[in-house]
């Protein structure tokens, strides 16, 4: 029966709070308002999931939906030079893939699944980053509001699974309500994440994140039932995530 892995952030301050790291079998989500680092994050455990688990990774490839256009190549061989890894080899066990509309998220993840069935064992992460983006604008009144959580349901539902099956972390990245695309006239509470219980069911560890002075970041641990709701400073640096 295959283990549970840590895989670290790239800050210490952060890792404490997550036990270790982030976790292969389950869902990490992150969110928070915009240039809180959920990108920097993802670009960092593309690399740090490559480490041995002696240096809190993961031993194994990475595999990147991304939703927005924001993964940056050169930011992950910079992050690679940080931990003194071949940029070129970390690039390479990289499968990245940019998702245009919800359909096409839904046939990446196919994808990516089959990848992670014929070399089995050898994937660590999986990241979308986001994970609602292209549901918000796809499925935009209100009288598909439904639609939208049924078909974010299914999503969550496979990539629960595939973390399960192939002992993968999986880390998504999700908006706030008061961020723009969210189409809502009037916001409850500006600060929470969108996409309602359905995201809260199927994240294991949810991370609320926030800027701090200058250029710190805090991230806390929000809601969960097994972790105490402690916070971390963490920066964000040419190397990525820092203390
Ligand atoms: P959004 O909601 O817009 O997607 P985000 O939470 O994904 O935002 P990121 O893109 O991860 O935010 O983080 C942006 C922050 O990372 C900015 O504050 C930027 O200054 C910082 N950053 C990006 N690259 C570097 C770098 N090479 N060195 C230092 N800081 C950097
Ligand atoms: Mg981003």
């Amino acid at each position: 029966r295959a283990c549970v892995v840590n895989i670290s952030t790239g800050s210490k301050e952060f890792d404490k709070i997550l036990g270790g790291g982030i976790q292969t079998m389950s869902i990490t989500e992150a969110f928070g308002e915009f240039r809180t680092g959920k990108t920097q994050i993802a670009h960092t455990l593309c690399v740090t999931s490559q480490l041995p688990l002696q240096m809190g990774g993961g031993n194994g490839k990475a595999a990147y939906i991304d939703t927005e256009g924001t993964f940056r190549p050169d930011r992950i061989r910079e992050i690679a030079e940080r931990f003194g890894l071949d940029s070129s080899i970390v690039m390479d066990n990289i499968i990245y893939a940019r998702a245009y509309n919800s359909e096409h998220q839904f046939d990446l993840l196919n994808e990516v699944a089959t990848r992670f069935a014929e070399e089995n064992g050898v994937y660590r992460l999986l990241v979308v980053d986001s994970i609602i983006a292209l549901f918000r604008t796809d499925f935009t009144g209100r009288g598909e509001l439904s639609e939208r959580q049924q078909k974010l349901n299914t999503f969550l539902a496979r990539l629960t699974r595939i973390s399960e099956e192939f002992n993968v972390a999986v880390f998504i990245t999700n908006q706030i309500q008061s961020d723009p695309g969210a189409g809502l006239t009037f916001v409850a509470d500006p600060k929470k994440p969108v996409g309602g219980n359905i995201l809260a069911h199927a994240s294991t560890t949810r991370l609320s994140l926030r800027k701090g002075r200058g250029e710190q970041r805090v991230a806390k641990i929000y809601d969960s039932p097994d972790l105490p709701e402690a916070e971390a400073v963490y920066a964000i640096g040419g190397g990525g995530i820092i203390d």
